[in-house]
């Protein structure tokens, strides 16, 4: 099953991916965790990266749409997997539809995330992952059961991704509006697209898309 998540940053795509990666044996295919570890390798396409990503913007489409389309060749694909991040404009959703094709795979679901984005700035804001597992908490909603020690592997460095700022927030939000959210329409036409409320419990969000990919 290949399904994609779709929503405004912080609307919980990647929480939500990492769980289905679990429950279904799907593999999660985030273009930021890629663009992430690009700017960790130093290389002078990451400096470009970071730079784009911190001023909240959008990295170029044939970039994005080669880095998805070698991804998807590898074997642990195929089974299914999840999009999370990718298609974020029109360029990227049509293009991603002829890759499949070509590859003679088929989109089963679009799951948007439906969210009240006065609480986007707070929830992202306010996130952190641990270090070593990539485990994610909250300084208000999630912290750890015991403080400074992460529930899942124990570990005690934590980290904050550098676009969790206000300002870069907001920016990525109207980068969203501008140019992610117009390609709802293109999935409604298509005739895939179902939404799930992306403000509820955690647990019940997960729940909610299970539902949808039951039904796909
Ligand atoms: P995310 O982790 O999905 O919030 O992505 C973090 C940042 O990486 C975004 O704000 C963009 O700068 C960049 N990025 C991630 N995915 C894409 C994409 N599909 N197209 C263009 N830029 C992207």
């Amino acid at each position: 099953m290949n399904v994609i998540l779709l929503g405004p940053p912080g609307a919980g795509k990647g929480t939500q991916a990492k769980r289905l990666e679990e429950r279904h044996h799907l593999v999660q295919l985030s273009t930021g965790d890629m663009l992430r570890a690009l700017v960790a390798s130093g290389s002078a396409l990451g400096v470009e990266a970071k730079a784009v990503m911190d001023a909240g913007r959008l990295m170029p489409d044939d970039l994005m749409v080669q880095m998805i389309s070698d991804r998807i060749d590898q074997p642990d694909c195929k089974d299914g997997f999840i999009l999370d991040g990718f298609p974020r404009t029109a360029a990227q959703a049509e293009a991603l539809d002829e890759m499949l094709a070509r590859k003679g795979l088929k989109l089963d679901r679009v799951i948007q995330l439906e969210v009240d984005e006065e609480a986007l700035v707070e929830r992202i804001t306010g996130r952190f992952s641990c270090a070593n597992c990539g485990a994610g908490y909250h300084d208000t909603f999630q912290r750890p059961k015991v403080e400074g020690v992460c529930d899942s592997c124990g570990g005690t460095e934590f980290r904050r991704r550098d676009d969790d700022n206000e300002a870069t927030v907001r920016a990525r939000l109207e980068a969203y509006h501008a140019q992610t959210a117009p390609i709802l329409p293109y999935y409604a036409r298509a005739g895939v697209l179902q939404g799930v409320d992306g403000m509820a419990e955690i647990e019940e969000v997960t729940r909610q898309i299970e539902g949808v990919l039951g039904r796909a």
